[in-house]
């Protein structure tokens, strides 16, 4: 039966592709996915999920360590590596079934293998069964990304690691240095220096973090050292040796230092080799695809979202980005995504989260504004949990009083953060939110008194 619905490809089933083909399926596009490892992408396999496992689990134990100040003594301290490992991959494979489930019962065709578009209309599938050949009115080309691997550094997946080498490990890593302190690099000090293992930190300017607010990066430097991580400041790494017991990284300022691992967490870089672009016309930037603010590339039927794009690397925009190209490309209304507006977290300890304007941006547009800080010291719940380290800042407008950012360094700051991203989207003014009446006690009365 000849098939008239509009077709809709799907190149790589990470979150944008996911999102992107579940909302094309549902405004009526018949959707092909073609995937080449697990629907959920490296989100599922190497990134968000098993990283914020073994979060989970470091922060259980570390939890355990200061149980005894709560009048909780003889907790067990040790780590069963494997029994970690299997809850992660537990977990995984649970969030991408739930999501093949999904995709199956809207009817969407699944492909798995290699994608690649052969011209601005037509795309071929390299499966186990063969080639599959497709014909496509819309496309999405969301393939991700990978981690940058430095040409002084050779990951062998046992010693010298990369992110996606970080999980399964036999055994806990005795000494981990870990080359580049952004996001990635200081979740996984956290995940290891909590877990038991010795930690340095290769830090290449002054201070971790090196584009967040210097107050942020020194509440965070403050627990690493407390936990006894080195922090090797003002060293960039030129070299990693394998040796027989462990590895050597060497550093531009003439230092070497021993561990038994190294994790490379340098950055990342797209996949977007090897995928047809050429012949389907699409041009790329840098190795991203450069897209308008509806994600269209520069063929306006083939959009493309998520890491490719070289925007804001994170899967809940890489979700928000499908969802809404998929809107667009099937003629629904669209409102673009305001990047400035995105929730973003740190999931160290204490985590790190923010959102909207901070004083740096303001200071960069010579814009005024306010900024009030309350710090978790002063807030009940905080004290009673144990968890008194770090603070709200909010920052507003002091002509409008609308809320324009906020920045949250504490216990649960992740999923605090999210009503300050509330007030931001929805242009809420600092008076609404110091009359908003929080639970007593909670960590949320810190944001109404921030405002205050
Ligand atoms: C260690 C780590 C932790 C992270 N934690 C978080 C977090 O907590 N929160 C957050 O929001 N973000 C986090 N991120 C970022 C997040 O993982 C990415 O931004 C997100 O995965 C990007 O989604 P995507 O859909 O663009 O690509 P991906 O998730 O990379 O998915 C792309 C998919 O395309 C497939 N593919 C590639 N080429 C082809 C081809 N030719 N044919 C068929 N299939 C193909 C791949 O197999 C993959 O499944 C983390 C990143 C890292 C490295």
């Amino acid at each position: 039966m000849d098939d008239d619905r509009t077709h809709f490809l799907v190149l790589g089933g990470g979150p944008a592709g996911v999102a992107a083909a579940i909302r094309a399926s549902t405004l009526g596009a018949r959707v092909t996915v073609v995937e080449k490892d697990i629907i959920g992408g490296a989100a599922h396999l190497w990134d968000c999920i098993p990283s914020k496992t073994m979060v989970a689990s470091a922060h259980r134990r570390r939890n355990m360590r200061t149980a005894p100040q709560l009048g909780v003594p003889g907790v067990a301290r040790d780590v069963d590596l494997p029994a970690l490992n299997d809850r992660m991959e537990r977990i995984s494979n649970d969030i991408s079934h739930g999501e093949v489930g999904m995709l199956e019962s809207l009817g969407v065709e699944r492909l798995e293998g290699w994608g690649k578009l052969t011209g601005p209309k037509s795309a071929v599938a390299s499966t186990a069964d063969g080639d599959v050949r497709i014909a496509f009115d819309l496309a999405v080309v969301s393939t991700g990304s990978a981690p940058r691997v430095p040409d002084w550094a050779q990951p062998d997946g046992r010693r010298v690691l990369t992110t996606r080498d970080a999980y399964g490990l036999d055994e806990l890593p005795e000494h981990v240095v870990v080359v580049g302190s952004g996001v990635t690099g200081v979740e996984f000090v956290n995940i290891w220096a909590s877990l038991g293992s010795k930690v340095t930190l290769v830090v290449s300017r002054q201070q971790v973090l090196p584009h967040r607010d210097p107050e942020v990066a020194a509440v965070l430097e403050e627990d690493f050292l407390e936990r006894g991580v080195r922090l090797l400041k003002g060293a960039r790494a030129v070299g990693v040796e394998t040796t027989d017991s462990g590895v050597v990284v060497a550093t531009d300022d003439g230092r070497r230092v021993e561990g038994s691992h190294v994790l490379l967490a340098i950055g990342s870089v797209p996949l977007t080799e090897g995928i047809g672009l050429d012949a389907a016309g699409v041009e790329t930037d840098g190795g991203f695809i450069p897209v308008d603010q509806f994600n269209r590339t520069n063929v306006p039927h083939i959009y493309a979202a998520g890491d490719v794009t070289g925007q804001l690397p994170l899967s809940s925009v890489a979700t928000v980005q499908g969802r809404k190209l998929a809107h667009h490309a099937m003629g629904r209304p669209t409102r673009p995504l305001d990047y400035r507006r995105v929730a973003q977290a740190i999931f160290t300890e204490p985590e790190i989260a923010s959102v909207g304007l901070d004083e740096a941006d303001a200071a960069a547009e010579g814009r005024r504004i306010r900024s009030t800080k309350v710090p978790f010291a002063s807030n009940s719940r905080s004290v009673i949990q144990d968890a008194t380290r770090g603070f709200v800042k909010l920052i507003s407008d002091p002509a409008t009083h609308e809320v324009l950012g906020g920045t949250i360094v504490g216990y649960r700051a992740a999923d605090l953060i999210g009503i300050v991203a509330l007030a931001v989207q929805a242009r809420v003014h600092v008076e609404d939110v110091v009359d908003t009446i929080m639970v007593h006690p909670s960590l949320s009365e810190s944001i109404a008194h921030a405002a205050d």
